[in-house]
């Protein structure tokens, strides 16, 4: 039976892969640690908080005493905390650098010296920085652009160090934008949803030619899932869906959703930073029986 450490797991989709997670007749505990930061909230768990198996404490993933005292109750981490705006990335990158990078160094760390059998490590594909044409692959040259992005992608190489010089069986995720229940509405899709629904009006950075590739929540926690499962030490696995959309295209679907039209947008110029596309060789996971861990 598997004991999983779930840092981040109050936040938007650490609290769908716990749903999950709890789903799985294999799985005897489920620990989250969350620091609850204003993106972790409780009800995001929702029924999950009642399970018998389900454990939240409240703390931070640096906490090098208590990350310890838990990690040796666990047999696996699945790894979601860090701090995940881009926008506040640019004012605060420190922060990020703190979180993401020291965290998962903490985290790792612990792991190594508790026997950890496998460390999902999560990360996202903004680590390749912006891709003019076709996608990148995992072995693909990290260039991360925004503070953000440069953090997670210190911490990619962090948590894989742990695996070149220790041992430890970790693997890396990178995925493409998330949307789904859940998420705090300062990331594009909620924000828009809420003013639009408002009658708000919303923004559109420069001409709105950025692409971005959507992946649904529950897409992305099944691959994370199936990582934790079959992953091999040491693979980064990239996770994406086929949905590219520019900033615009986007925009429009919302407002055609939410019954709004173009003059509820405003056009203001573009960010400080904005990678112009992101984009990443779709990996192919097949499920194999009888799964391993
Ligand atoms: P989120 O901001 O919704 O949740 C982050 C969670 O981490 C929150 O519950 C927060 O309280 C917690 N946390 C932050 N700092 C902490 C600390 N020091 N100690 C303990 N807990 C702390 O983020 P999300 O969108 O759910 O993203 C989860 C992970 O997935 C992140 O690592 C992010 O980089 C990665 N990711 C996100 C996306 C996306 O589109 N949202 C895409 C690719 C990768």
């Amino acid at each position: 039976m598997h004991k999983v450490l779930v840092t981040g797991g109050a936040g938007f989709i650490g609290s769908h892969f716990v749903r999950r997670l709890l789903r799985s007749t294999e799985v005897s505990r489920v620990t989250v640690l969350d620091a609850l930061t204003y993106a972790g909230h409780i009800e995001n768990l929702g029924e999950a908080f009642l399970d018998p198996r389900l454990e939240f404490v409240h703390g931070n993933i640096l906490d090098r005493a208590l990350v310890d005292s838990l990690m040796a109750r666990h047999t696996a981490v699945v790894h979601f905390a860090a701090e995940s705006h881009v926008d506040r990335s640019l004012s605060a990158a420190g922060d990020f650098l703190m979180t993401n990078v020291l965290g998962t160094q903490t985290l790792a760390a612990s792991a190594g010296r508790h026997g950890i059998e496998k460390f999902v490590h999560v990360s996202t594909d903004e680590v390749y920085g912006s891709i003019a044409q076709g996608s990148a692959r995992e072995d693909d040259p990290l260039r991360p652009g925004v503070p953000y992005a440069a953090a997670k992608a210190s911490s990619d190489l962090v948590a894989l160090s742990h695996f070149q010089t220790y041992g430890l069986p970790v693997c890396v995720t990178r995925s493409s934008n998330n949307y789904g229940p859940h998420q705090f509405p300062e990331k594009v899709i909620p924000l828009f949803i809420t003013r639009l629904i408002k009658g708000e009006k919303v923004t559109l950075h420069g001409q709105g030619e950025h692409v971005r590739n959507g992946l649904h929540v529950e897409d992305n926690c099944a691959g994370v899932e199936l990582v934790l499962r079959e992953g091999k030490p040491g693979e980064i696995y990239n996770l994406a869906d086929g949905t590219d959309l520019t900033g615009r295209e986007l925009t429009a679907k919302l407002l055609a959703l939410c019954g709004a039209d173009w003059d509820s947008v405003l056009h203001v110029p573009d960010r400080q930073a904005n990678d112009l596309r992101y984009a990443h060789r779709r990996r192919r996971l097949h499920h194999q029986s009888p799964r391993r861990w």
